[in-house]
């Protein structure tokens, strides 16, 4: 789109288009796909810097449609927030993760995506309750993933909704930390129980200099608050390196495993405990 003479003209490139197409192909392809069972969990590792045991998986969702093939959440989860199908894939994330955890130890938790389309249904609590019910999982053992956007309007609804899963024994970490909208203010106000640092802080690190002075500062707001500190994309051992040598613990990202099935998760990880 330009600007010219006040009027605004759009022109298209091709890549657009298509990129049009494909998503109205999405859009189209959506409404069937949770009947039709193309939907998928898989999970990945969040484990301890410190000795490698395993703490914790993220469910991270899958889609294989017959007609477009394989649709990445960043491709589908836009479109679903703006059709409101996001409401019914969340149910589906919900009980499908809930009942898979049942299948880890009971001391590894289950982190599922919240987007902030859900927090705003006021049939969140009751989806995670019933979740909850039908498989049994203990509610201590559920983190619930938010991201900063959901703040960029500050609702007292959404802190709401916090604090009454918060009642229930469900956690909340802050996902993508340092990306958006970041208020600080509203962190002390906010039921947090984890930061997680977004991966562009890891990756810097070994390039960028301020990289580290972020992280370093984000460790200490972390202490200071009594939040932990997750940190993402850890993706080589010197990353790993680099912040353990800044009392980072808690880590995710392809250097300890990518994305996968429950029962490798079992295979690689659990071999050595009671899996
Ligand atoms: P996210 O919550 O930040 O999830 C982490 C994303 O980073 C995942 O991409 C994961 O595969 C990728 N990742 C993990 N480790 C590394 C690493 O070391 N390096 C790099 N470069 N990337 C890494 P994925 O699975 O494509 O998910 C993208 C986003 O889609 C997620 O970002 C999340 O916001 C959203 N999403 C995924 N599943 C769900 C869901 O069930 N519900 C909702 N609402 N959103 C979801
Ligand atoms: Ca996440
Ligand atoms: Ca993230
Ligand atoms: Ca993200």
């Amino acid at each position: 789109a330009q600007q010219l003479g006040g009027t605004r003209i759009q022109c298209h490139e091709p890549e657009q288009v298509s990129r049009k197409i494909r998503a109205r192909a999405i859009e189209r392809a959506m409404w069937t796909a949770i009947e039709q069972e193309e939907f998928n969990l898989v999970y990945q590792p969040q484990v301890s810097m410190i000795d490698g045991r395993l703490i914790g998986v993220e469910a991270l969702l899958r889609w294989t449609s017959p007609t477009i093939g394989k649709v990445f959440p960043d491709q589908f989860i836009e479109i679903a927030e703006s059709n409101g199908f996001i409401q019914e894939i969340g149910r589906w994330v919900l009980k499908k993760a809930t009942r898979d955890a049942l299948h880890l130890p009971s001391d590894v938790e289950m982190a599922v995506n919240v987007s902030a389309l859900q927090m705003l249904d006021a049939d969140l609590i009751g989806d995670v309750q019933a979740s909850l019910r039908e498989s049994g999982l203990s509610a201590d053992r559920l983190c619930l993933e938010l991201t900063e956007s959901v703040f960029m309007t500050p609702s007292h609804c959404v802190v709401e909704t916090m604090r009454d899963l918060e009642m229930l024994g469900v956690s909340w970490a802050l996902d993508d930390f340092g990306t958006g909208y970041s208020s600080l203010a509203y962190l002390s106000t906010l039921p947090l129980r984890k930061l997680k640092l977004d991966k562009c802080f890891t990756q810097a690190l070994g390039e960028d200099a301020h990289a580290l002075t972020i992280v370093r500062s984000v460790v200490k707001l972390c202490e200071g608050m009594s939040i932990e500190l997750l940190c993402e994309g850890v993706e080589t051992e010197e990353h790993a390196q680099l912040l353990l040598a800044e009392r980072c613990t808690e880590a995710q990202g392809y250097y300890y495993g990518k994305p996968q099935s429950i029962d490798d998760i079992r295979r690689n990880f659990l071999s050595a405990r009671q899996a």
